[in-house]
């Protein structure tokens, strides 16, 4: 006999891409599921982050390709306007928040056969107890109560501040004001060269209407990149005219006018202030539970004050936290796996704890940046012997076919007979795709060998990828005795006191 002493088996809060999967799951098992929005469906997946940046990403990259003068055509008049953009933009993130509304409508009441139903309840939801919610619509101001034998929270993240600068959304701008600026600005600063920083340099650059700065307080760019993997990110954002401040610290920024002033320190020690039109902060994300009063339920936090969380479970058992809150690893595709183990452990689906291995990710750059695995510098801060391929994308057809030949595949191995994939990076058209094949062969452990015997359609970038498998073996193609500028092949260990040696 189901257990229905309670309103709902299983309440999420939050509808971004973690609640929205928690939710989806716990409908499979047949429960009655409430999902607490009190924004848009969506999220930061959804709207100010993943798709909304990730479209302005596309159409910035069509836009510098319209007006490349290098493919045989030279357009004229080619205008762009940042409102269109956006409303291009909108379109995109209005066509994921209908399948999101849609699926909710249609799963709202119980299936013939089905007993599972998802209720949407809007509105900002805080703990009374530990088995109930009070939820306030902010507009009406109404009040509901509800009650539930489990909680999911993924109520994700939001940008981080700093004390001393006022993000007042007009002039000084967070990842969430992009939208709202009225055009293109002429100049604009960046702080942070994280992920995000560094993506919309590459948007903004691409569509060439602003000069962008971009301060760095590290020595490169994606610093936890190996640095050929920073160098040509950086090439190609100083070759679009970005100027990066790099081992800058930022001394002061502030609105002055209708303008941002703001002064760094450079390594060397002097001095330099910069006027621009507007500025973006993007210094990272803190988690959304303030609010949620889950100190009054006895919900634990870490020494640090984030949510102290064991495989998906709080230190209260009937409570789960899933995706950005849990502030391990901000991406979409985490979010959704870690809602959905949640919403198994609530409804007692076989255990299998969950595995961060082999995540693959990309980042939206230029050109984009696919990522599995370990890369040179981590393998050798853990001193693991490995032999390494890099094979550029100038030799690959595709590439050369869509005249991009920008970009590399790297594939480090294990340094034994086996040759176990311990990573990849893949900088270029179709990045992501050339790493989907090597994510399967590291979830299933196999050999970087039986890359080499696929069979692949002609011209795929993939092509790469597998003369860059054949390198390893000694049996390319291409060869890296010819082609030294464009391939390179080592093996690197390590001398007694732990330095690597590459030969
Ligand atoms: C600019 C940018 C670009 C990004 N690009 C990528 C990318 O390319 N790929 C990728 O994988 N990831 C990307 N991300 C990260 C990705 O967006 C997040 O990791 C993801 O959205 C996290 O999902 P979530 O469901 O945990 O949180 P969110 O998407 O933030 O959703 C949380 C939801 O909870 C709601 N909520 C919060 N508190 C309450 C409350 N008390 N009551 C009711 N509702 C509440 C919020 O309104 C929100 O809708 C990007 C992020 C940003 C900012």
């Amino acid at each position: 006999m189901p257990d229905t002493s309670r309103e709902f088996d299983v309440t999420v809060i939050g509808a971004g891409p973690s609640g929205f999967a928690a939710a989806m799951r716990s409908w499979d098992f047949g429960k009655r599921v409430c999902l607490v929005e009190r924004g848009r469906l969506g999220g930061a997946g959804v709207h100010n982050g993943a798709l909304s940046s990730k479209t302005m990403w596309e159409l910035s990259r069509d836009y510098r390709n319209a007006t490349r003068r290098d493919r045989g055509f030279t357009t004229t008049g080619v205008e762009v306007h940042f409102g269109a953009v956006c409303e291009a933009v909108r379109m995109a993130t209005d066509t994921k928040v209908e399948h999101m509304t849609r699926q909710l409508r249609e799963l709202a009441t119980p299936l013939p056969g089905h007993p599972g139903s998802i209720t949407l309840v809007r509105g900002q939801a805080k703990f009374v107890d530990a088995h109930t919610l009070q939820v306030e619509d902010p507009e009406t101001g109404e009040r509901r109560s509800i009650s539930s034998h489990a909680f999911v929270i993924a109520t994700g993240s939001r940008p981080r501040t700093l004390p001393d600068i006022h993000v007042d959304g007009e002039v000084i701008l967070d990842s969430d004001h992009i939208e709202s600026l009225s055009r293109f600005p002429k100049s604009l600063v960046i702080l942070g060269a994280g992920v995000v920083g560094c993506e919309y340099a590459t948007i903004f650059s691409n569509f060439g209407q602003t000069k962008v700065n971009l301060i760095d307080r590290a020595e490169r760019i994606l610093p936890f990149e190996d640095a050929d993997v920073s160098r040509l990110c950086s090439s190609n954002l100083e070759r679009k005219g970005v100027t990066i401040h790099h081992r800058a610290s930022l001394v002061s920024m502030r609105r002055d006018g209708d303008e941002v002033e703001y002064t760094i320190e450079h390594a060397t020690g002097g001095r330099e202030t910069i006027r621009v039109e507007r500025a973006l902060v993007s210094i990272g994300r803190v988690p959304n539970f303030e609010g949620l009063e889950l100190a009054k339920i006895g919900v634990a936090m870490t020494d640090k004050g984030q949510l102290q969380v064991d495989d998906t479970q709080t230190s209260v058992p009937h409570i789960y936290a899933a995706g950005d809150v849990t502030l391990d690893i901000a991406l979409v595709s985490i979010g959704e796996i870690e809602g959905r183990h949640a919403a198994e452990r609530i409804c007692g689906a076989p255990y299998q704890p969950l595995s961060y291995d082999n995540l693959s990710t990309i980042m939206f750059l230029d050109p984009e940046v696919a990522a599995i695995g370990i890369n040179e510098q981590e393998a050798q801060k853990r001193r693991i012997p490995y032999r390494v391929a890099v094979y550029n994308y100038a030799l690959v057809n595709r590439a050369i076919a869509m005249r991009a030949t920008d970009g590399f595949v790297k594939l480090l191995v294990t340094d034994d007979e086996e040759m176990r994939i311990l990573g990849m990076r893949a900088l270029g058209v179709h990045a992501s795709t050339t790493i989907e094949g090597v994510s399967l062969m590291m979830q299933s452990n196999r050999s970087v060998r039986e890359l080499a015997e696929l069979l692949h359609p002609h011209p795929a970038v993939t092509e790469g990828l597998q003369d860059c498998v054949r390198m390893l073996m000694g049996t390319s193609i291409h060869k890296p005795e010819v082609f030294r500028n464009d391939l390179r092949l080592s093996r690197v260990d390590y001398a007694p006191d732990g330095a690597p040696h590459s030969s």
